[in-house]
Formats: structure tokens, sequence, C-alpha cells
């Protein structure tokens, strides 16, 4: 009964889950009862049978009930063929057990043990209460059934199976009836369980309920004493601590329902923040990849005329194209981190997976961005030791991204100096890329936060263009090809950024 009040009180009986859940327990009170009632009332065997038969007619709407909140449960429409049909045998089950006597067609009552003398569509009964059964679990068992349907579930089957033991089993094959009432009792289980199940998510809303229990209880008690006080004195402190305790009690369950409801909006909040997450990801991707074509395409005129295509040019106006192709390499280089973001962290990518060695990948950067290094003055250097053990397996175009977005970061914040690339075996089995620059250098306090998602250096981000992706994605990278990635960094005296990857040996 308590189990069915939370349910009520939990939601206002608003969905239909609660709505069927709400008649399935109700069913469930009339069956258990007057099966209960049946048994005291044994020897007056005209009100006992009138008893029994009030407590089957409610079986086969229990079974449908049941069957009902179980497909809302799992979300499932109502299949109007099946719903239909099992809604008329529960009709006409339910009618057989209250009119005539073709299910019940009598009781005895011997030695304080209440015997059913079943009629003649006893088992036609039974395989009706069956067929209902099975149009339950069928839906349940075809739906990948998620954990609060499992509880459910496993309430029903409980029920079920002791449902089959004890009152059908024992009493029609074994003649044991005098187990009856435990499956009668059984139906506790599905209540319990599928109470479980529809407030397993809202677990606050119980403590409103608690509150309000508790509460009702108090002023129970207190308006008993109330009553029972002995005289005007007593009476008049029992009445003020009443009034006291009712102002106190409401306060209790306002606060305790403030706080469920401010839940409830956090909740909502954090479904449309994520919700938005979603839309802001979408549109990255969707930008940039209308991005990339244009951009594309400029690179191919610049290059054609960067390389006399259109005939000749003065060598300021080539100076000058230089410029723009440079800054068109880096917006390039923006929207494939762009791009790269929605694929690796929905797992939509795919790796071109190879051999490649990690000096080559170096050397191809280091000729891509001699031109850049040169425009800016800085000293671009190679260091790559001979012996060097640097052959690994990885998607080789994306390994050469993070070491582009490693040196293109490089030469971006380094104003004067030098930037160096380096391979070395910082120990057996490892191959290490170093980045170094000669540059702003970073404070300890903004490295640690420097990989992650769409984080710029605030004194930079004004500075230069940027999106806060390019160390992000190159960490995702490493990271899925088995690596590890770091900076060393001396705020105002430059950087080292580098990766660490497992070497593949060479089978001899
Ligand atoms: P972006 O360069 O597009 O802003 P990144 O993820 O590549 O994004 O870099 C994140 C931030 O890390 C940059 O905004 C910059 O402040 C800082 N940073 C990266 N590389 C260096 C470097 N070599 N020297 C100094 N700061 C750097």
């Amino acid at each position: 009964m308590t189990l069915l009040i939370m349910v009520i009180n939990h939601n206002r009986l608003k969905d239909k889950e609660s709505q069927t859940f709400f008649f399935m327990s109700l069913f469930m009170l009339i069956w258990v009862d007057f099966a209960y009632l049946a048994r005291i009332f044994g020897n007056n065997t005209n009100v006992s049978e009138t008893f029994l038969r009030i407590a089957w007619t409610a079986t086969p709407f229990l079974f449908y009930t049941t069957y009902l909140t179980s497909n809302y449960l799992i979300g499932e429409k109502l299949n109007k063929h099946i719903s239909f049909p099992v809604f008329l045998i529960t009709v006409v089950l339910g009618l057989s057990a209250a009119i005539g006597k073709h299910v019940i067609s009598g009781v005895t009552f011997t030695s304080a043990t209440l015997d059913i003398i079943y009629g003649d569509f006893f088992f036609a009964f039974m395989m009706g209460i069956f067929l209902i059964m099975v149009a339950t679990i069928l839906p349940v068992i075809r739906k990948k059934p998620s954990r609060k349907v499992l509880i459910f579930l496993v309430g029903v089957i409980l029920f079920y199976i002791s449902n089959f033991i004890f009152n059908i089993f024992l009493p029609v094959f074994m003649d044991i009836t005098y187990l009856y009432y435990l499956g009668d009792y059984s139906t506790i289980l599905l209540l319990a369980f599928t109470t479980y199940a529809v407030l397993r998510h809202e677990l606050f809303d119980v403590k409103v309920f608690a509150a309000e229990l508790l509460t009702v209880i108090i002023w129970g008690v207190l308006f008993t004493q109330v009553l029972l006080a002995a005289d005007s004195t007593q009476l008049m402190i029992d009445s003020a601590v009443l009034a006291v305790m009712v102002v106190f009690g409401i306060l209790l369950i306002r606060s305790v329902t403030k706080e469920v409801q401010q839940k409830e909006e956090l909740e909502n909040l954090a479904r449309k923040l994520k919700h938005m997450d979603e839309v802001k990801n979408e549109f990255i991707s969707v930008a940039a990849h209308e991005l990339r074509a244009p951009l594309t395409a400029i690179k191919g005129y610049l290059s054609m005329i960067l390389d006399g295509d259109a005939g000749k040019i003065t060598p300021q106006a080539k100076e000058f194209l230089q410029d723009s192709l440079l800054s068109n390499e880096r917006m390039i280089r923006l929207v494939n981190n762009m791009l790269d973001v929605g694929r690796i962290e929905e797992g939509r990518i795919v790796y071109q997976k190879g051999y490649a060695h990690v000096s080559e990948l170096m050397r191809r950067a280091y000729t891509e961005f001699r031109l850049e290094a040169e425009r800016k003055q800085l000293d671009l250097r190679l260091e790559i030791d001979k012996e060097v053990e640097d052959r690994v397996y990885v998607d080789p175009d994306r390994l050469h991204e993070v070491i582009v977005n490693f040196l293109s970061n490089a030469l971006k914040y380094t104003e004067k100096g030098w930037v160096a690339l380096k391979v070395s075996n910082p120990r057996s089995g490892w191959v290490r890329a170093e980045v170094s620059d000669s540059g702003v250098g970073i404070t300890k306090k903004e490295q640690k936060k420097l990989f992650r998602k769409f984080y710029r250096i605030r004194s930079e981000a004004g500075k230069t263009i940027g999106s806060g992706l390019g160390l992000y994605v190159s960490k995702l990278l490493i990271e899925k090809f088995g690596g590890k990635i770091g900076v060393e960094s001396e705020f105002g005296k430059g950087s080292t950024f580098w990766f660490e990857l497992p070497v593949s040996k060479k089978k001899s």
C-alpha cells in the first residue's frame, strides 16, 4: 500500500506508466486482500466463495495491467493486433470468474484449509492467463531492455514463477493447496520491483514523500496527544506544540520540494547544454567542411601564379603572393583541426595505418616550413641522431599533422631566435620527436591546460589567429597511436613540445 501511495504521490499519475501501474497495484490489492478474506471467512463457504470470486475476477485484470505497464516501460507502442485480443481475453476471463460456476464451482473448508473446487472452464482460464503472460514477456525479450526494465522484468518473472508453482502447479497437479497463499503474496514481489524500477531514476521525489510521510506521522501523534490531553494546561501545551509543528512541517516539505524542483531544473539545463554542445560541434564541422574547398582552390591558384603559369610577375607581387599562400596554409591547418576534432571524438575517423619513419616526417615538415621561417628571419634547425631507431606504426599523414601543429605553433609564437626539430631515442624501444623554440614560453600554470579543447593562452589569443584545437587534436592522435605527448617550457625563454612513440622493430 505504501509503495502504491509512493508512486501516486511521486508524479500524480502524470504519465501512462504510472497510471497503468496504479491500476496494476489496485487489482493486486483486490486479489490479495479478497483471497485473504476468503480464507478468514473459510467456515462460511458462501461468503468465502464470493470473496474468492472477487479475487479471481481481479486476477486477469492484474495480468492485463502488468502487460500494459511492461509495454509502456520499454517505450513500445501498443500493437493493436495483440493488445485488443489480450484485452478481450482479460474481459472474458474476468466475467467467467465472476459469473457462473465454470471457473470456481465451489469451496470446501476442512481443518482450517480452504480448497477450491474448480469448474470445467478452469483449464481454459489458466491458458488465458498464460497467453497474457506470453504477450507481456515477448516484446520485452525482443527489445534490448534497459536497466529499469530489467528490474521490472525480474519482478514479473518472480511473480509468474511463484504464481505458476503455488497457484497452478501444486494445487492442480499435486493436490497441494495449503501453500496457495504464497502465490497470492508473490504479487508483493511484482509490486516492489516495479516501484523500484519506476522510482529508480527519481530517487529525490522519494525524499519529498519521506518528508511528507514523516511530517504527517508526527502531526498524527501530536494530534492524538491533543485529543488525549488530561487537563486544560496539557491541552494548551499540546495544541501549541502541534501548531508549531504544523508550521515547521510545512516549511520542511516546502524546502524539500524546492530542492527537488531545483534539481529537476538543473537536469533540464544540463540536457539543454548537452544538446547545444552537439549543435555547436555540428556547426563547427559543417563550417569547416564548407571552408575547406575554397581555401584549397585559393591555394591551387596562388601556387600556379607563383609558378609563373599566369605570366611574369614582379618580385614584390611574388612576395605578397607568398605571404598570402602562407596565411592560406594556416587557415587550411585550422580548418583541418576543426574537422578532425569531431571525427576523432565521435570515432568517425578512419586511420590509414602503416609504417613510417619519424625523421622523414620531421624532414618533410622542415622543408614545408623553411620559407615561413625565413620570412620571420628565424633560424630553423633539424637535428636528427644518425643511428636513431624511428620506425613507428601509425597513420603517417596524421602524425605529420601533429608535427605540423607543433612546428607552426613554434613559428607563430617565436619572434626572434630559432626553432629546432629533434629526433632521438630517449630509452630503448621509444622514439622522441621534439620541436623547441626560443619564443614567448608558457607558464607552469598554463602548461597544464594547454592540451584541452579550445584552450588558448589569453595573452596570446589577441595577437595571433588560432582555434586552440591544434594541441588537443595532437594529443588525441598521439594517444591513439599508443604514445605520450607533453611540453616543457619556461616563460619568456621558449618551449619544447614533444611526443614519444613506441618503435616498431624491423623483422630481421
Ligand atoms: P592555436 O595555436 O590554434 O591557438 P593550439 O592548440 O595549437 O591552438 O595551441 C594552444 C595554445 O598554446 C596557443 O593558443 C598558445 O597560446 C599556446 N602555445 C602553443 N604552442 C606554443 C609555443 N610553441 N610557444 C608558446 N605558446 C604556445
